[in-house]
């Protein structure tokens, strides 16, 4: 293959099987009292069954209204968004968000009691008993097991983001959305829920749609990146890095892939930049 980062990443996957998600030219849009603002202009991508899929891009260029479009919060002005095939019109079980915040666990309830409400709410659950079980189950895989009935005040950032992830997996969702989760972490932190992440994909390989800007991470996490261009978000490119890992971060192919999307979203700067040069 020449050059294989770069190709569609698409093609491969596409022909076999049907998306999870199909995003088909999507434009979003915020009506305030003054203003229209278009947070996203046609964009369109197709998540796969075990992708790792990434939106990455710089802040303010749609990526969490994307994902508030998929979640159900936000209806599309232009395109549509399909689950399984079938249009999204409202939020269910099935899709569940991971966000950035560590508050976005019940302060008054333990770390399984936070799960266990979840499964019970979500319908996921009949008894008490079936919660509890698949609670821990979950728990454990985030290693977490010890701190069960401890409370999210109580826990770190790192720990708070690991009940939010066993939560949202324990949901079993068709689809886990994380909006940049690890970006309020310090770096070692991060990099530890990173390895984690991978290895509870490697465990039970679930689908996930996956938010970041940093361009290191989205390498890392994804096996799919979709490069989104500054306000409003518009597609740049589609790549592939399920060959890339923390394993290989020393490796050229990393810092290669790296420059590329860094030249791609700084592309525009630069040219703004040179046309007011060029202005003067
Ligand atoms: P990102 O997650 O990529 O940082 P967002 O999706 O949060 O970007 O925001 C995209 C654009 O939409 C930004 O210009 C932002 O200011 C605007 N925006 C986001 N939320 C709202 C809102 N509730 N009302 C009005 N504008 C919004
Ligand atoms: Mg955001």
């Amino acid at each position: 293959m020449n050059d294989g980062t770069l190709a569609a990443a698409g093609n491969s996957a596409a022909a076999a099987v049907d998306p999870i998600l199909d995003v088909e030219g999507v434009t979003l849009q915020y009506k305030t009292k003054e203003h229209l603002i278009t947070a996203t202009y046609r964009v369109g991508f197709k998540v796969f069954p075990a992708d790792r899929f990434v939106l990455l891009g710089p802040s303010g260029c749609g990526k969490s209204t994307l994902l508030k479009g998929v979640a159900g919060y936000l209806k599309p002005v232009e395109g549509n968004m399909r689950l399984k095939g079938v249009d999204i019109k409202e939020p269910g079980p099935d899709r569940v968000m991971v966000f950035q915040e560590f508050d976005q666990l019940l302060p008054w309830k333990t770390v399984k009691q936070n799960i266990t409400f979840a499964l019970m709410n979500g319908g996921k659950c009949k008894t008490q008993a079936e919660a509890d079980e698949i609670a821990m189950q979950y728990i454990k895989k985030v290693k977490l097991d010890r701190f069960e009935n401890t409370f999210p005040h109580m826990l770190s950032g790192g720990m708070k983001q690991r009940v939010a992830i066993a939560r949202g997996m324990a949901m079993e969702p068709d689809i886990l959305l994380m909006d940049e989760p690890f970006a309020a972490l310090d770096a070692l932190t991060r990099r530890q829920m990173q390895e984690e992440l991978l290895q509870l994909w490697e465990d039970t390989h679930f689908t996930v749609l996956f938010v970041t800007h940093s361009i290191e991470e989205a390498l890392i996490v994804g096996s799919r990146i979709l490069v989104l261009s500054p306000h409003p978000g518009q597609v740049k490119a589609e790549l592939n890095a399920h060959h890339l890992n923390h394993d290989n971060t020393g490796d050229p192919a990393f810092g290669e892939l790296q420059s590329k999307i860094h030249d791609m979203l700084f592309a525009d700067r630069i040219l703004e930049d040179e046309l007011q040069e060029a202005d003067h």
